[in-house]
């Protein structure tokens, strides 16, 4: 894991503040509160939210939607597959929990350059839980542990409403910042 400097940590504290605020979304709907944005050059290109209740699609994580945007957007701006494989290597997330195997494989493939997550996944995290995608093949970046008490008191109001689907939070070990 990658430890941030202060004035990086500023910065994805920032960032990080926009994907709790898509979270939230996420709780008032009666979803996962798991939220994300992409940011390119410095600003938000992209945010998700969990959607697997909506959807009624569980791979609906806020990942997979943010991805999916933007793979529409640069898709419908003409941009070649080159190109857009271009833009995700230039991109970083920020994710209030640790990503799943299913994203954190995406994430890899997709070549983005580096992961910021709140709290860890203990269940399902593929960036150190259950397995580490994130030091594996082409890889990313990684950095825990930003916020990580505002996305644990997420999900904690989550499960006071009962449901047994989510993952179960937990502070990181190791704090990286
Ligand atoms: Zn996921």
């Amino acid at each position: 894991m990658a430890l941030c400097d202060e004035d990086d940590c500023t910065t994805a504290l920032a960032f990080m503040e926009l994907a709790i605020q898509q979270a939230n979304i996420a709780l008032e709907n009666l979803e996962v509160p798991i939220g994300c944005v992409f940011v390119e050059d410095e600003k938000v290109i992209s945010s998700g939210r969990n959607q697997t209740t909506e959807t009624r699609n569980a791979t609906r994580h806020a990942e997979m939607v943010a991805i999916d945007d933007l793979l529409k957007f640069w898709q419908e701006i003409g941009l070649s597959a080159t190109e857009i494989a271009g833009k995700f290597s230039r991109c970083d997330l920020y994710v209030t929990c640790e990503p799943c195997i299913m994203c954190a494989s995406a994430l890899s493939v997709l070549n983005i350059r580096a992961v910021y997550y709140g709290c860890a996944n203990d269940k399902f995290g593929g960036c150190g839980s259950v397995l580490s995608l994130h030091s594996q093949g082409k890889g990313f970046q990684c950095t825990s542990g930003i916020m990580a008490s505002k996305a644990i008191s997420l999900l904690q109001r989550f499960y006071q409403q009962g449901n047994p689907n989510s993952p179960k939070p937990h502070r990181p070990l190791q704090l990286s910042n």
